[in-house]
């Protein structure tokens, strides 16, 4: 007679290949489902892994190897307390496979560190609140906003996988649009996700959503405590929230049957996760709506290159709204050229090299502004108060011990700070190297504009904001509540301030440095620029009163800055598309990057010549490699780094490739990185 037995195949979050089996009792058996949660013994310990199928098999004593007895259950199917449905396993498998990481892998890094630490059922579900009527849509909306909407409910009523290209100028009420389609898809008792690049930064969009949704909605954000982000999960489980709006890492959501995804910017680089499982949620949006039937809209003012020229190709359907509701202007920019404003005050011999640079124009800008009690936002690409100081007599700059950056100054602190490992120095009186006491101070930051702006205007309210000054969700949002609330004149910030912000009473926004982000050595590097300038102009003017903007630049004629002043994304797509053809970037190839890093810098060039020559005796012909070299920032944390950048014209040969890298251990693979330095 035959025996069977009840077996489960487990992924564990261990990188090794495949899956595992063990066998269940009859009892466990009874509660263990897909997606389960499951105590395993591994080498010697207990770990918990994630059940991808369940059967049976006979005869066990047969197979030519033990199968061990699983010896426990965190989370079992009742009250649905499962981590991902069969329709998910999928998503989740897709991922594994493309990005070649174990599944268990996978499935650590996409859920809530919390719901592995909760072994005990949950005490009574909160009861939902009676869900309240949607409020009905106040705001007439524009015929492109009209017409834009009706092809994405028409897409969601179809039940199939479509995906959308959104391409709307700043302010033109892309929001609005993804509220309507939502709805549309709630009504239809379907599930929504609105991926958003950092929804910490965006109160107000939390406000919109939370007034249209009610109950239904989950916002999950930084600010949540572990508790509240596990009770959220489960709500979604159990179809409690049916509209999930967050960052990147609510893309692993538990929605069923998803009716739409929504990424909003989906240009912005905030969408990929650096490390562990480098995912890019924006790619990722589509796979899983393709699972789901799904509709994805993909909203920019400023898409990526990639996602533009999908659209073109017919990938993706493209919707336009070029204008900005209630005839509200687009804002007017104007470019100031600083080699002329340097001459100029050469001249009348003001110039000094220490002066920071904020021109006549800008001051003036910044006055009338105030004096016409609006406000304006002053933006500055680095933070603190220098770039870096370096020295008159024999040029040297002081880095960081452990980093090959410069030392970035703050005056606050009287310290010198590394941006990327936090070592710090007070400041030098004199050159470490030649001990000239000549040190210069090169750059600007924004502590330095700070105190430059509250010079010139003295009774201006100026206040700052960078990730020194508000290092957590909760201060961020205080200092933008005070500013929409009219209590700050001048905010001078980073690129938090770039982003999706509403501020009615804003009508003028200064660039200091238009190309400071031009020059880095990444091959996105223009790309990035340009949606910087468009999203920060973007600011200026989306109230009653028109908006202007400046730009302060050395190279007035370049190209990027050219089409950023005229508000012309397809003037920059044109120029950049032909860039990325002639050398064989993105679009025109997948691309990833192989990191070698290791404290001892010939070991890890050693390690990073043997992958070359791993690359080199490769059958396969159909990809390319550039590398190993030394990475542009060559040493981060005392690491060296060497970089080997592969390219392909198709996926799948990149794919296996990696396949192979991996199978030799390599490991820091990044797929579709989204910056290479
Ligand atoms: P975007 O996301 O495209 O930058 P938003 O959706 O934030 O733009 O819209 C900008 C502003 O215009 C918001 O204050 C929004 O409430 C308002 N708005 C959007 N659509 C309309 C409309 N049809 N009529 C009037 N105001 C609108
Ligand atoms: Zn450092």
């Amino acid at each position: 007679m035959d025996t069977i037995i009840k077996i489960i195949e487990v992924a564990i979050p261990r990188p090794i290949d495949g899956l595992l089996t063990y066998s269940v009792t009859d009892e466990l058996a009874e509660k263990i489902q897909i997606g389960s949660i499951v105590e395993v013994p591994f080498r010697s310990k207990n770990i918990y892994g994630f059940v991808t199928k369940t059967g049976e098999i006979k005869d066990p004593a047969s197979l030519k190897y033990k199968i061990k007895p699983a010896t426990g259950l965190l989370l079992d199917s009742e009250n649905d307390r499962i981590l991902f449905s069969e329709k998910d396993l999928k998503f989740f498998s897709w991922i594994s496979e493309y990005y070649q990481i174990p599944l268990g892998e996978v499935f650590y890094s996409a859920f809530p560190k919390a719901l592995f630490s909760q072994k005990k059922g949950r005490t009574a579900a909160k009861k939902a609140a009676a869900k309240e009527s949607l409020s009905a849509p106040k705001i007439q909306l524009t015929d492109e906003q009209t017409s834009a909407l009706q092809k994405i409910t028409n897409s969601i009523s179809s039940d199939l996988y479509r995906s959308f290209l959104l391409y709307g100028v700043t302010g033109s009420g892309k929001t609005e649009v993804y509220i309507r389609s939502a709805e549309h898809a709630v009504a239809m008792g379907k599930t929504v996700l609105i991926l958003v690049p950092e929804i910490a930064l965006t109160p107000q969009l939390r406000i919109r959503f939370e007034e249209r949704f009610h109950d239904n909605v989950a916002v999950l954000h930084s600010g949540l405590s572990e508790k509240a982000r596990r009770e959220y999960w489960w709500d979604i489980l159990n179809g409690k929230k049916t509209v999930v709006v967050g960052a990147r890492s609510a893309l692993f959501a538990p929605l069923k049957n998803i009716g739409l995804i929504v990424v909003d910017e989906e240009h912005e680089p905030t969408y990929k996760q650096e490390d562990r499982l480098r995912y890019n949620a924006r790619d990722l949006a589509l796979v899983r709506a393709g699972i789901h039937s799904a509709a994805v809209v993909l909203g920019s003012a400023t898409p990526s290159i990639e996602t533009y020229y999908s659209a073109l190709k017919g990938k993706h359907e493209l919707l336009e709204l070029k204008t900005r509701p209630l005839h509200i202007a687009m804002p007017t920019i104007e470019v100031i050229d600083l080699k002329k404003e340097i001459e100029a005050e050469k001249k009348l011999d003001k110039y000094s090299t220490k002066k920071i640079f904020l021109s006549n124009k800008m001051i003036e800008k910044l006055n009338l502004t105030f004096e016409q009690k609006h406000q304006s936002i002053l933006f500055v690409n680095r933070k603190g108060f220098s770039n870096f100081i370096l020295c008159k007599d024999c040029g040297h700059v002081p880095e960081c011990l452990n980093c090959s950056v410069s030392l970035t100054y703050y005056q606050k602190s009287g310290q010198l700070k590394c941006h990327y490992c936090d070592f710090q120095h007070a400041l030098f009186d004199a050159c470490p190297k030649c001990s000239c006491l000549d040190l210069l101070f090169m750059g600007m930051g924004t502590e330095l504009i700070e105190e430059q702006v509250k010079k010139h205007l003295p009774n201006a309210r100026v206040e700052r904001l960078d990730a020194d000054v508000a290092n957590s969700a909760k201060k961020i949002e205080a200092i933008l509540t005070r500013f929409r609330n009219g209590e700050i004149d001048i905010l001078v910030g980073t690129q938090m301030l770039a982003k999706g912000h509403d501020f009615p009473n804003v009508t003028f926004v200064g660039v200091v440095l238009a190309d400071s982000s031009l020059h880095f050595p990444d091959f996105r590097a223009n790309e990035r620029t340009f949606q910087l300038l468009t999203q920060v102009a973007g600011r200026a003017g989306r109230g009653e009163h028109p908006g202007t903007v400046l730009f302060q630049t050395f190279v007035p004629e370049h190209y990027v800055i050219q089409a950023a002043s005229e508000q012309s994304f397809l003037k920059f797509y044109n120029e950049e598309i032909e860039h990325r053809e002639i050398f064989g970037y993105p679009p025109f190839s997948k691309i990833a990057q192989i990191e070698f890093r290791h404290l001892n810098e010939p070991q890890a060039k050693r390690e990073a010549e043997t992958a070359k020559k791993l690359l080199e005796h490769l059958q396969t012909t159909d990809f390319q490699f550039l590398g190993p070299s030394a990475a542009s920032i060559a040493k981060v944390a005392n690491k060296f780094r060497y970089h080997i950048l592969l390219k392909a014209e198709k996926s799948s040969s990149l794919n296996s490739v990696i396949k192979t890298l991996r199978k030799n251990g390599i490991r820091w693979i990044d797929v579709d990185p989204v910056s290479t330095l």
